[in-house]
């Protein structure tokens, strides 16, 4: 339901329609890949209360609404935001989101609430994504943000794992009184928001005053702590907590197991790459402090948006010629438009239908050179993409000296393996509802991740608040 009901606006939508449309402000190609600052210049007061005047205010429930995994209520923000109301529109946006800020700036947001805007039919469609960021940002530098507390209940939550989902899953619980405390294995909370997505994508300034938000609240932090090999949750439980959440991810990179040669110096996971080429060395783990080499010549495989932030990260490294082998064509590119653009903008190259076959060393040992081969699309698979086939002896070799395997990522099954009667399923990922993240295991829940396999920072972070209501709920009836 929206906060401002949309029959009650009198609104001419035919002038909104035709409103002139001024697009996203971003710093030149050459000048951002010389640093890893943020690619998106700011909105001003001004230009933010124009850009939200061109909503035509669809009744309710909006297609934006409907689109946005959290369902935040963009309508009542947009006529909040026009009218120069923005904290009432940073408060909105934090009654349905966790991390209204990091959702504002990573989003893929052409495919939800920008891809559902009426708009798209005849016109270009509202930037809600910069907007939310905008008003949240706004509230945060102009008057600061406390998360609201209700009066301790007595209740111990350990969540496990402190990216979207555990974050998700902690806001929720200390608005309801409860304790919580965050178990993680690396030095410093964000999951993948740190240890993951690039600073030119999502600062870490911005995270950081985010999560000086959470420690405000009470929320405690304990680093350093692989849940299943440093302690159990059986541990946890013995140690007086009520309830367990698991929000551990999907962080394990895939290999090229069959391919020779990804072990030779220069072959980089793409975790690997992006943490230790966006991460502070005193945030690294001691093992990932030694710092990248990276050569002139880099190729990324893999054609998700992984793949997109190390082609960028590598631009913003000094490499001189970067380029993107990946086995289908453009339009089977699981990776989003937005960031591709970005990348082909700041002058990284792509083969296409090319999939490597062998990783050459050079006279020092080092990488040289990948032998690819060329491929085809053949018949479509079970869900209905072509599957890439090899045109055979049509062999070639393409010089490189770094090589960054971005294939996907597969889940951690310590949990599983750790955890008595906790189902999980397909590599191990955690058997979860999906409204309230129960499972097998009483007073354990889960959510993000872990349980859908990699997604994104939007729908970890609602797996995660959805669970915080059931563990709620269940320690409700367990007073009872
Ligand atoms: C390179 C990259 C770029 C991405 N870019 C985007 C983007 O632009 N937009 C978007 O929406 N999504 C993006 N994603 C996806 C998004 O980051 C994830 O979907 C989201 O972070 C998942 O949240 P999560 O909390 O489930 O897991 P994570 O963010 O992975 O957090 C899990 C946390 O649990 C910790 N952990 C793991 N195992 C244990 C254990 N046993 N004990 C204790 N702690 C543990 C991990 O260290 C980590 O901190 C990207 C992903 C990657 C890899």
């Amino acid at each position: 339901m929206q906060f401002i009901p949309s029959e009650t606006l009198t609104i001419d939508r035919k002038a909104r329609v035709n409103m002139p449309f001024f697009d996203l402000d971003l710093r030149p190609p050459r000048e951002r890949t010389c640093d890893f600052g943020d690619v998106v210049i700011d909105f001003s007061p001004e230009r933010a209360m124009v850009e939200a005047a061109r909503c035509i205010h669809c009744p309710d429930p909006a297609p934006c609404m409907v689109a946005c995994p959290t369902h935040n209520d963009i309508p009542s923000c947009m006529w909040l935001i026009e009218q120069g109301r923005f904290s009432e529109a940073a408060n909105l946006y934090h009654e349905h989101s966790s991390l209204p800020e990091i959702c504002g700036r990573v989003c893929p947001h052409e495919q939800l609430c920008q891809g559902s805007c009426v708009l798209n039919k005849t016109k270009t469609p509202v930037l809600c994504g910069e907007l939310e960021t905008f008003a949240v940002d706004y509230q945060r530098r102009n008057e600061g943000r406390v998360i609201p507390l209700a009066p301790p209940t007595g209740k111990r939550v350990a969540v496990i794992g402190a990216g979207p989902a555990g974050l998700g899953c902690a806001d929720q619980l200390i608005q309801r009184g409860h304790e919580v405390t965050i178990f993680e294995s690396k030095p410093a909370p964000g999951g993948l928001l740190v240890y993951g997505i690039p600073n030119f994508k999502l600062p870490k300034d911005v995270w950081q005053e985010k999560w000086e938000e959470f420690e405000r609240a009470g929320v405690k932090f304990v680093p350093n702590t692989y849940i299943g090999k440093d302690k159990t949750i059986d541990d946890l439980f013995n140690e007086g907590f009520d309830a367990v959440f698991i929000g551990v991810g999907s962080e394990v990179d895939a290999k090229m197991e069959d391919t020779p040669g990804t072990d030779l110096p220069g072959v980089y996971e793409a975790t690997d790459f992006l943490i230790r080429g966006n991460v502070a060395p005193d945030l690294l783990p001691e093992n990932m402090r030694k710092p990248l080499e990276i050569g002139k010549r880099v190729a990324v495989i893999g054609g998700g948006d992984t793949a997109s932030d190390c082609l960028r990260t590598a631009l913003r490294l000094g490499a001189e010629e970067v380029t993107c082998l990946y086995r289908r064509t453009e339009r089977e590119m699981p990776g989003g438009k937005k960031d591709r653009q970005m990348a082909k903008d700041e002058g990284a190259k792509y083969r296409f239908l090319t999939q490597p076959v062998k990783f050459i060393a050079g006279d020092d040992g080092k990488l040289a050179a990948i032998e690819c081969i060329e491929m085809r699309l053949g018949e479509p698979d079970k869900k209905g993409r072509r599957k890439p086939v090899p045109v055979e002896g049509s062999n070639f070799i393409v010089e490189c000296d770094t090589a960054v395997l971005a294939l996907g990522y597969w889940p951690d099954p310590i949990i599983g393996k750790t955890t008595p009667n906790l189902e999980t399923h397909d590599w191990g990922l955690v058997t979860a509802d999906k409204s309230t993240g129960r499972t097998s295991r009483e007073g354990v829940f889960s959510g993000g991740d872990c349980v859908t396999g990699p997604d994104l920072v939007v729908t970890a972070m609602v797996g995660g608040r959805k669970a915080a209501w059931a563990i709620d709920e269940y320690l409700k009836s367990k007073s009872k």
